[in-house]
């Protein structure tokens, strides 16, 4: 297992960063995965198409959709964790998961057509699967698609769209045969998200931002022609693409070292509390260890000897250790901690605060823990099925 990067990799990475550090469409305000305000999106837009002109995103696709076959494997995290060390925008949406699905499983049409408009910006992508009642288990999804000649009429309710609101096109899925088994009935679709019958309403989140959305299906028709891979076939194009994103993985490590950094910064009064300097050494050490598991799972990425349960215990220890981090950092501020961003004196501007609400998400996102914890026991560590579940799994 080697962890140092290569010069060539260290030299990638400076090309990166003057970059960003030039391009980039300015500072986000708040952590995670969220939706910017309405008139930054064209920005954005400009962005990710400058992005993907200089080689930096689309690295992985097959050479003639723009793809470079040469690209060392860790390229992607590495422009992932530059965007983050700059706290500046990634693309908005899902494409990247929409072009994995499209590349793997799409016509040669849908390929030119939607992957060279991902690579211009033109086209953001939303993510249509889970539903109000289906989100760890996401084969109950109960949205409909009717075969009606040349297209598919499509009724039923989506949440948690996250970017929703300014997405072109959704990357949907929906049931197509009722009577087969849940996991055989479903179909992925593109849907154009003007469309009539495609109503999206924002939600209002405890942080009081509106990041996702609902997206309402009444009689939304969809050209047959959309049918990404096999009708009744979805499931498997579904899986397949959720298993392809890895860099922001790469990109979370570093944004805990850089809230770490901040946390001594606002702790700085405090730091002749023992108790105080003892919390934050239990932090620092938790944030070296998460970066240490992503080396290891990256290690074992390039090595081709992969874990079942690494992606999951990544992602548990992460969201678990973001959670405390940003709670230890609103602690700090002590009653000055009820501040919120706009209040005046709030320290950072609110950002631990909007931070630590935002923190629940990562516990939920991509897979809730409890349920990432079951599925470790169960792939990593080959212990008996749990008995009380059905199959409750998204992967
Ligand atoms: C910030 C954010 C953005 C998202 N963006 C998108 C998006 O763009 N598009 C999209 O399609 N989806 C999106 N999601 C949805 C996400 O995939 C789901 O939230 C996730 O799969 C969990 O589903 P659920 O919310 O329906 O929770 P549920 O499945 O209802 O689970 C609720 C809770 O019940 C418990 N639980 C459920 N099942 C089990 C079990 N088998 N064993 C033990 N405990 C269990 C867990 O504690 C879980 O937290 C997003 C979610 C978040 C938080």
């Amino acid at each position: 297992m080697r962890l140092e990067p290569t010069p060539e990799l260290e030299a990638f990475r400076r090309r990166v960063r003057a970059f960003v550090a030039e391009h980039a469409p300015g500072v986000k305000a708040h952590t995670g995965v969220r939706a910017p305000a309405a008139d930054l999106v064209p920005a954005i837009r400009t962005w990710t198409a400058k992005l993907y002109e200089a080689g930096f995103l689309g690295i992985t696709w097959p050479a003639e959709y723009g793809g470079l076959p040469d690209a060392h494997p860790l390229e992607p995290s590495i422009v992932a964790e530059e965007i983050a060390r700059a706290r500046t925008w990634p693309p908005i949406g899902a494409a990247t998961l929409a072009a994995a699905a499209v590349i793997e499983f799409g016509t040669d049409a849908q390929r030119a057509h939607y992957l060279s408009r991902i690579r211009t910006g033109e086209d953001i992508w939303c993510q249509l699967f889970s539903e109000p009642g289906a989100g760890s288990d996401l084969a109950a999804l109960q949205t409909r698609a009717r075969r009606e000649g040349d297209v598919f009429v499509v009724d039923g309710q989506k949440v948690w769209t996250t970017n929703g609101q300014y997405a072109d096109l959704g990357y949907l899925l929906a049931r197509t045969d009722p009577d087969a088994p849940k996991h055989r009935g479903i179909t992925a679709f593109v849907l154009d998200m003007r469309s009539p019958g495609v109503d999206v309403r924002p939600l209002r989140e405890i942080t009081g931002t509106t990041d996702f959305n609902e997206v309402f299906l009444d009689d939304a028709r969809i050209p047959a022609s959309n049918v990404i891979g096999e009708v009744d076939g979805g499931w498997r194009v579904a899986m397949s693409s959720l298993g392809h994103e890895r860099s922001g993985v790469a990109a979370r490590g570093v944004e805990l070292f850089a809230a770490l950094d901040d946390l001594l910064r606002l702790a700085e009064e405090a730091l002749e509390d023992s108790a105080t300097r003892q919390a934050i050494g239990e932090l620092a050490t938790r944030t070296h260890v998460n970066a240490a598991m992503i080396g290891l799972a990256q290690s074992r990425m390039l090595h081709g000897t992969e874990q079942p349960a690494d992606a999951m215990l990544g992602k548990i220890f992460f969201s678990e250790l973001n959670h405390d981090l940003t709670a230890f950092g609103v602690r700090l501020q002590g009653t000055q901690g009820l501040l919120v961003e706009g209040d005046p004196d709030v320290a950072a501007d609110g950002w631990w605060q909007d931070a630590q609400l935002y923190s629940r998400a990562y516990t939920i996102a991509g897979g809730a823990n409890e349920v990432l914890r079951t599925q470790i026991a169960e792939r990593g560590l080959g212990l008996p099925r749990d008995a009380g579940q059905t199959d409750k799994s998204r992967s």
